[in-house]
């Protein structure tokens, strides 16, 4: 057992839809339409599906995605988008790249979200865009959110890279999926997120047709008519093998995420009566897929250092805020400007959590953990 633990079991997954995705890819092989096979398109209808929304369109990465999704909203150099510091990386460099101005948002101790209550007094007359990134699996608070983009006309995109098939409960008790309340939403495949490929994959969803074809058309070149270049665009396509494979791997997405949940359910009771641990925050209230499961605890560097050598691994997302990050110094933020973001850092631990974790495991994990505290 000490050994066998891992962060993520990926090959796991693949050995219970092996005879499928086999099939998959030796189809797509035969067919020898790597790029733009029809296996693309039929991914992004169900997907489409999938999510309840009008269009999905497929490309390279997360990381494109948001770039393209930028792009398509016809944001502009020295445009602001406000996003959250407590992230990846993805949503503040693409801004950058396009010569955007990324305004951070401290973010929720609690469900590690942005904060919705922080949002309005960073609004100025440049500000053209909230970025809603759903963190580990958890949505943001989204109804303030678009109410304040609705007050001020702003867009919103949802980063929803983390957190395919989350749902959002509004006030009124009507629920969404994470991914289909926005302007325009990006997703990632990357191997290890709900919904992973064998490599690099991305999408963009989005009820607004218009912008599904801006979207298309810049992640193709900007091409309308063959050869014909209508706006300065990049080359951003999911491979047919990933959509082949992604395809698969769709029709077991609720059982992916069921287990996710009910591995999530087990820490939740495990860690419920030890009060050096602040456990992930939420399932009372907002319904959370487990992409992440992320503790808070003091001595979280020591406590990571015992626990890998008890044989236990564990990941720390973030390690540092985006203001704090030297590649946007050039923004001027300093520390002491995002307090929760920055707490946060040096106290959260990601605990071994995918579609294959056992009880056994899980209850080693903690036993672990527990002890790890004790000697402290
Ligand atoms: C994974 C991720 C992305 C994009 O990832 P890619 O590796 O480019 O597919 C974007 N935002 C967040 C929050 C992510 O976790």
């Amino acid at each position: 057992m000490v050994n066998s633990i891992k962060m993520v079991d990926l090959h796991g997954q693949y050995l219970k839809v092996k005879e499928e995705v086999d099939q998959a890819i030796q189809t797509v092989i035969n067919s020898s339409s790597f790029i733009n096979g029809s296996a693309v398109d039929e991914f992004c209808q169900q997907l489409a599906e999938y999510l309840g929304v009008k269009k999905v369109i497929s490309c390279a990465n997360g990381t494109d995605a948001l770039q393209i999704s930028y792009q398509s909203l016809g944001l502009k150099p020295g445009d602001e988008v406000i996003m959250p510091t407590f992230n990846y990386v993805a949503s503040v460099e693409a801004a950058a790249l396009l010569g955007l101005k990324p305004v951070f948002v401290d973010v929720r101790k609690d469900s590690f979200n942005i904060n919705e209550n922080l949002i309005e007094e960073q609004i100025t007359k440049a500000t053209k865009a909230i970025v809603a990134v759903h963190l580990f699996g958890q949505s943001a608070n989204m109804e303030p959110i678009l109410d304040l983009a609705q007050r001020f006309s702003l867009k919103v995109i949802e980063d929803n890279a983390q957190s395919l098939g989350a749902v959002y409960t509004f006030s009124n008790g009507v629920e969404k999926m994470t991914g289909t309340m926005g302007d325009i939403s990006i997703h990632s495949f990357f191997p290890t997120k709900n919904l992973g490929c064998f490599g690099d994959g991305g999408a963009i969803s989005t009820n607004d047709m218009e912008l599904a074809k801006k979207a298309l058309m810049i992640s193709r070149h900007g091409q309308g008519q063959k050869y014909n270049y209508e706006m300065i665009g990049c080359n951003s396509r999911l491979d047919t093998l990933q959509a082949a494979i992604l395809s698969v791997k769709l029709k077991k997405l609720k059982s992916y995420i069921k287990s996710r949940r009910e591995a999530g359910f087990i820490y939740n009771q495990l860690l419920q009566n030890i009060k050096e641990v602040v456990g992930p925050f939420g399932e009372n209230s907002m319904y959370h897929t487990y992409n992440q499961y992320v503790i808070k605890l003091k001595d979280r560097d020591k406590i990571k250092e015992d626990l890998r050598l008890a044989g236990v691994p564990s990941m720390i997302y973030y390690p540092s805020p985006l203001h704090l990050q030297n590649a946007y110094a050039y923004l001027g933020y300093v520390r002491g400007d995002f307090p929760v973001a920055e707490t946060l850092c040096q106290e959260v631990l990601a605990l071994p959590i995918h579609t294959e974790i056992t009880l056994q495991e899980q209850q080693f994990i903690i036993e672990t953990l527990l002890q790890t505290i004790d000697k402290l």
